[in-house]
């Protein structure tokens, strides 16, 4: 079996999980998450970090923190995972979408002016798969129309754009440890941000609203999103790997595409660009009309053989459940429909090999023929 995700996990996380034990430091009170979030937000360019119990949190708390409410309208991808559009109804507000661009599978910047209202205050970038969205349009959008941007970084974790570290761009930038993110906590996230404000607001929000003062008096609504010791143990033990984690899913990815990138029947994300070079969070493909088979097809024959796949996000305007609230009626996104039905992405974790790598490509070009 060649699964479609292992993390590595070979650095000092054992070491640092056993001052954990040896010191009896397990809550979220443990010295390894101040330690992590120091780290981590100077490593993405950022003042500060808050971390949290998993991406989605990371995700909610940001809407919250700055200040979304019922009426106001956030513009976001169709294509990404349900966590965007969840933290913005969450909050009240609502998601306003925006096709995927065919080449780079990103929010399409250019569809992004004609859904700006009077009601928009924020636009949600999501970095999808390795290559970034094309932050500059975005940032300039945002100072005409006094907007905030969020930025989801979950898949971006050590990307550059313009040389620039992904995470750094938004107002507001979040992150999610999975284990199939570039660094892994098991299950975690953080917010990061350069103003103070919003850092106070986040580590409140993280932690109930407890008050200085009066501790158990709550002026505002907060959850309990805390991270802790032990996750942040494992959290800083894969920071340190980060660089070498990094060249090992570019190595894995642009073998994928060495092997696979001629194929008359398949299509790629970029493997750079003008402003990136791909990180390969996972290594995506979707199959041309000529392939005659759909995603679903293509996942079950690899299944036969012990290969393990992921079906692509499926649109935000295609969901049952935000059908049923109303959302999204009568929308339609083809680029991201496309790559919902036609798209998977193949076995991409760290612990890959090259000999993986060749078997799960021969198998693809096989069931191709
Ligand atoms: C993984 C992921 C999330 C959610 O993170 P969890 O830690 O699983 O909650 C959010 N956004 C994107 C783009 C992701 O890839």
């Amino acid at each position: 079996m060649i699964p479609v995700n292992t993390p590595l996990l070979c650095g000092n996380e054992k070491k640092y999980l056993s001052e954990c034990i040896d010191s009896g430091w397990i809550s979220s009170e443990g010295p390894f998450v101040s330690k992590f979030e120091k780290l981590f937000a100077a490593r993405v360019g950022r003042e500060f970090g808050v971390a949290v119990t998993n991406g989605t949190a990371a995700l909610q708390v940001a809407c919250d923190a700055i200040n979304l409410q019922a009426g106001d309208e956030v513009i976001m991808p169709s294509f990404t995972i349900v966590s965007c559009a969840n933290a913005i109804i969450s909050v009240g507000a609502t998601p306003v979408l925006v096709d995927a661009h065919p080449k780079s599978w990103n929010m399409d910047v250019g569809a992004i002016e004609d859904k700006i209202t009077a009601n928009t205050r924020a636009i949600l970038v999501v970095h999808i798969y390795g290559m970034p969205v094309d932050m500059d349009p975005i940032l300039e959008l945002a100072r005409k129309y006094n907007l905030k941007v969020i930025e989801d970084a979950a898949e971006a974790i050590g990307l550059q754009y313009k040389g620039r570290e992904c995470g750094s761009f938004g107002d507001i930038s979040c992150f999610s440890f999975y284990p199939n993110k570039h660094i892994t906590t098991g299950e975690g996230g953080m917010v990061v941000m350069n103003d103070p404000a919003l850092y106070e607001s986040c580590k409140s929000l993280r932690n109930l609203c407890f008050q200085e003062k009066q501790r158990f008096v709550h002026e505002r609504m907060g959850w309990n999103f805390r991270m802790t010791n032990i996750q942040a143990a494992l959290g800083l033990a894969q920071l340190e790997q980060l660089d070498n984690f990094l060249v090992k899913k570019r190595e894995i990815g642009n073998f994928y595409y060495e092997l696979l990138s001629n194929h008359p029947k398949l299509e790629f994300q970029e493997k750079c660009c003008s402003y990136a070079d791909n990180i390969y969070w996972v290594f995506g493909l979707v199959l041309k009309e000529s392939a005659g088979m759909d995603a679903k097809e293509m996942a079950k024959r690899l299944s036969m053989h012990k290969i393990g796949t992921r079906p692509f996000f499926w649109p935000m305007h295609k969901q049952p459940i935000f059908a049923r609230m109303g959302l999204f009626e009568g929308e339609s996104y083809p680029v991201s429909e496309r790559l919902a039905t036609h798209g998977l992405y193949l076995p991409s974790g760290l612990a890959l090999t090259k000999d993986d790598v060749r078997t799960v490509v021969g198998h693809v070009q096989e069931i191709l023929q």
